[in-house]
């Protein structure tokens, strides 16, 4: 593009989807190991605005030494004649996109998860400084955002600066969530959808409804409207609702025929409120991702900077790897934290009498929305770090789930102790998002596996102890 031919790397879509690995990084910028981070758009009045100025504050990305990961803010202050508070949102997620545009600049999650590398041949390029990156900014805000008049553009190395604006910008995307609540799916006729993931997550389309926030946590149902006014060509857009085909699961006719065409057609049909059969995608920067422990039947949730192995064993990065990529995986979820204070939040599964485990920090953060019958109920790291413990903690607590297990536990026992034979249709005894095979010599991964049998034999353990 002409507009950057004084960058000293490319600029365009192309780069986007653009992963810069480890070994190939000159910095990083926030990311999981760096507790303070954030990315945060203001609107103010006109006259607090000087056009197309860039500030740095703390060392320029010259000055960081390589291969180091540093924590990082950007603060975008923007003003226009008809711009309001209310579109801070979509001018902040307009970040992700335009910095990914950069030639070696990755970008991934959003708000004060935000994670950023710049890789070594973009430095050595002479892309050294926040200077040119912050030009891109500003030339594609205005040029794609009409509505914007005056932007100006500040990055924050410095730590002391950042522990002073971290705080703020934590209470300003609560504002902003508590504002977008109380709304419900049925009042309104049109829900909104979001494409900006699909250069990492192709078949991957967020459905934002007012009560179900976008994976990223960062668009609102009025984020998306307001997006899709200012912008109807740009990656959000207005769905039409349709008709409600079943209220309990969430699945609406304009939902269906959305998203079969924004994928073409590798997405079917979505479930707004269930993590079974239709889930709802999950692309890469999900906040958070529900996944299923069937030896509790209840879902456990884990957060993006949760650190070490959840209850199941594994930690944030394997259970968001089986969900991520625009798939849909039975009883795995990529979702927002904000989804977690939604009356919807998977309501068709039990809501929150399914969820038996989450991190602290998160059962903190969402504490005054979950049942007070239930709250305690639920385990945290501190109450269960595996699955025997966590079995132990809910039938001691009596949470709901337990009840399923009683019935599971009684039925066979009804039944002769001798092995069981169920035979005839075929019928679905296992899905796997891998499954690893070995057979002569070779190794075969059958990928999101769904296996059917003709018959089936079911055995106690006792019977199989007694050969
Ligand atoms: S997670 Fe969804 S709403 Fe957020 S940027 Fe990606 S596609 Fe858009």
């Amino acid at each position: 593009m002409s507009m950057f031919k004084d960058i000293p790397v490319e600029v365009g879509v192309i780069y986007e989807g653009e992963r810069i690995r480890r070994n190939d990084m000159q910095v990083e910028l926030g990311g999981p190991t760096v507790k303070e981070k954030f990315e945060l758009a203001k609107v103010r009045p006109m006259d607090a605005i000087e056009d197309g100025k860039i500030t740095i504050i703390g060392p320029d990305l010259k000055d960081i030494k390589e291969g180091s990961a540093v924590p990082f803010g950007i603060l975008v202050e923007a003003a226009g004649p008809t711009l309001d508070q209310g579109l801070e949102g979509v001018i902040e997620r307009r970040i992700h996109g335009y910095l990914n545009y950069i030639e070696g600049f990755m970008h991934l999650n959003q708000r004060y998860d935000i994670w950023m590398r710049l890789g070594k041949k973009a430095f050595q390029k002479g892309l050294n400084s926040f200077e040119p990156i912050g030009k891109v900014l500003y030339r594609l805000f205005k040029s794609e955002l009409s509505i914007i008049e005056k932007v100006q553009i500040t990055f924050i190395t410095d730590p002391a600066k950042i522990n002073e604006m971290y705080s703020a910008a934590v209470a300003d995307y609560e504002a902003r969530d508590a504002k977008a609540r109380g709304l419900k799916d049925e009042e309104v006729d049109k829900f909104y959808g979001c494409v900006l993931c699909q250069s990492f997550a192709p078949s991957h389309v967020c459905v934002i409804t007012p009560q179900r926030y976008s994976n990223c946590g960062a668009i609102s149902w009025f984020d998306g409207k307001a997006s899709a006014s200012i912008d109807p060509k740009g990656p959000v857009f207005a769905i039409d609702r349709g008709e409600i085909i079943n209220a309990e699961k969430g699945e609406f006719s304009g939902v269906n025929e959305t998203v079969k065409k924004r994928t073409m057609g590798e997405v079917q049909k979505v479930w707004l409120y269930t993590a079974f059969d239709h889930p709802h995608t999950s692309c890469g920067c999900f906040e958070a991702v529900t996944f299923y422990i069937p030896e509790v039947d209840g879902f456990g949730v884990v957060n993006r900077s949760f650190k070490g192995a959840t209850v199941n064993g594994l930690p944030f990065s394997t259970i968001a790897d089986s969900a991520a990529g625009g798939r849909q995986v039975d009883g795995f979820h990529g979702m927002s934290i904000e989804y977690m204070r939604s009356k919807k939040f998977f309501a068709a599964d039990g809501g929150w009498n399914r969820v038996v485990w989450l991190p602290k920090e998160v059962k903190e953060r969402v504490k005054d929305f979950i049942p007070a019958d239930v709250v305690d109920k639920i385990a945290t790291e501190e109450n269960a770090t595996n699955v025997e413990d966590l079995q132990a903690f809910l039938k001691e607590k009596n949470h709901p789930v337990v009840a399923s297990w009683v019935a599971e536990e009684t039925e066979p026992a009804a039944e002769a102790e001798e092995a069981q034979v169920v035979e005839g249709q075929m019928m679905p005894v296992m899905t796997a998002s891998s499954l690893p095979i070995m057979a002569g010599g070779f190794k075969i991964i059958l990928k999101d596996a769904k296996i059917y049998a003709n018959k089936v034999i079911i055995k106690t353990v006792k019977d199989e102890k007694a050969k």
